[in-house]
């Protein structure tokens, strides 16, 4: 994103839509500037901030004689009165900022459509995590804070140290120059974006473990870092096997979430299944 100089008119109303703090007016320039290594391409300014096609030079000459009269001359708090903002023709590497920060876009850069990950919200259509297993996605930055890709790739180079394989159809995954070893592409370490997740699946009895590794790792990066564990329920609708597995390990847990089979599963699933069966 750049903010065309010769239209803007420092009225700093976009200072306050950027979820990354990136924009701010030079004292020299007196221009709002945007700090593109901050940057995550998230487009929050140029699409949250209507924009009006105000003639900059006439806004400027009104904006100083209101300030000769000392009064102030405030485009409304929503609005880009001279529609200074210009979407730069994103090229790689920059292109994977805006896929993990814009949720509108699909992710073209990545190879997976949409936000990118379904996690485990639609288990019981995916068949992702199965009876037995925990999956975890392991998700980088927030508003504000972002992540870089070598951040993330610490934590994935640690998982994949330990064993631990990685999600096939997910954005950070399709990243990676060798994902036996949970190493990212080195021309994108650097990029910043919004958020990332990591998507992993164990068998239970790896939840500590995997928890404790996580909590390692987070204490050398600069970044937030939110976990999140899904499972199946038993026939009864309860979880009495991880849960007190986290209890233990200090989390609250409260039933927040639980995702019934509104879908059903897949034929190549049931016909997989049904061979399981036969064999067993
Ligand atoms: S809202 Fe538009 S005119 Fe005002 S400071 Fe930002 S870019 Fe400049
Ligand atoms: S694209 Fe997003 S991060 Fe970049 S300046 Fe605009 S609001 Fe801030």
């Amino acid at each position: 994103m750049r903010i065309n100089p010769a239209k803007c008119v420092a009225c700093g109303n976009c200072t306050y839509v950027c979820p990354m703090e990136a924009i701010y007016i030079d004292p020299v320039l007196k221009r709002a500037t945007i700090n593109r290594d901050e940057c995550v391409e998230c487009y929050a300014c140029f699409n949250g901030l209507s924009q009006e096609h105000l003639n900059p030079t006439m806004v400027r000459t009104v904006r100083n004689l209101f300030k000769m009269m000392r009064v102030r001359f405030e485009p409304e708090p929503d609005v880009c009165p001279t529609a200074a903002f210009e979407p730069d023709k994103l090229e790689w590497p920059r292109v994977v900022r805006r896929a993990f920060s814009d949720p509108r876009v699909p992710h073209e850069s990545t190879g997976v459509e949409g936000r990118g990950t379904e996690e485990v919200k639609t288990n019981d259509v995916s068949g992702r995590v199965k009876v037995g297993e925990v999956g975890f996605t392991i998700e980088f930055g927030r508003p504000g804070v972002g992540a870089r890709f070598y951040e993330i790739q610490k934590m994935s180079q640690t998982l994949a140290r330990a064993g631990v394989s990685f999600e096939k159809k997910n954005p950070v995954t399709s990243l990676m120059s060798d994902v036996a070893t949970g190493t990212i592409r080195e021309d994108i370490l650097n990029e910043k974006v919004m958020s990332a997740i990591l998507e992993i699946k164990v068998p239970v009895e790896r939840t500590e473990e995997v928890i404790r590794l996580v909590w390692d790792v987070e204490k050398q990066i600069s970044t937030v870092v939110a976990l999140g564990v899904g499972t199946r329920c038993d026939e009864n609708g309860e979880d009495n096997v991880v849960a007190p597995i986290l209890e233990r390990l200090g989390y609250k847990l409260e039933r927040a979430k639980t995702n019934i089979g509104l879908g059903r599963i897949n034929a190549v699933q049931q016909k997989t299944d049904a061979k399981e069966v036969v064999h067993a």
